[in-house]
């Protein structure tokens, strides 16, 4: 199936020169959402990697990560902005273009003996994935990998993440 073609590109947003890759006409797309869902499956059981946990990042990585970990017999957990979680957290703060932001976990989300798969649609300059990967070391917990939908090759952001598998669908 052509994911690609149910991508819809908006250009200038959020702001001027940004083309936004914008992934609600995928989801959208009943075919299209069951053929992501199990082609991230299958390449997780091709890759082996067989989570006791899928993390996703606010807000789209909620949309895929948590079919996701249903297909895989895991459990989800989210990662959330600042002051969204009830529970106490452990924070993380990383660098933007301009300034920084935060990520939060529940502090009793997971355990250090856990095994854990990080989710999210896209993959640009990998800061929240590398973020999200930090507050699981302050759980001590194992990153088996990273699966997105999108990568953005250009912006390298595979260099900043750990040495473990990175599943990806679409290139740009
Ligand atoms: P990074 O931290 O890798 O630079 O940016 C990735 C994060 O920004 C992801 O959480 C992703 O949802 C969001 N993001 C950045 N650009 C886009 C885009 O063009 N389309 C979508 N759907 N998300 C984006």
């Amino acid at each position: 199936m052509d994911l690609k073609a149910l991508i819809r590109d908006i250009p200038d947003f959020p702001k001027q020169g940004i083309v936004f890759r914008d992934i609600t006409t995928l989801l959208s797309d009943a075919e299209g959402l069951r053929y992501t869902i199990d082609t991230l499956k299958e390449k997780c059981l091709s890759a082996n990697l067989s989570p006791d946990y899928i993390v996703g990042m606010e807000s789209r990585g909620f949309l895929f990560g948590a079919p996701l970990a249903y297909q895989l017999n895991a459990g989800f957990v989210p990662v959330r902005k600042p002051g969204k979680l009830p529970a106490a957290v452990h924070k993380v703060e990383y660098e933007l273009e301009y300034g920084t932001d935060s990520l939060e976990i529940h502090q009793d989300a997971l355990e250090d003996h856990h095994n854990v798969l990080i989710v999210d649609d896209l993959m640009a300059t990998g800061g929240t994935a590398k973020a999200t990967a930090e507050l699981l070391e302050k759980i001590g917990c194992n990153v088996l990998g990273f699966a997105f939908i999108i990568e953005l090759k250009a912006l390298e952001g595979r260099k900043k993440l750990p040495d473990v598998p990175i599943i990806t669908l679409i290139e740009y």
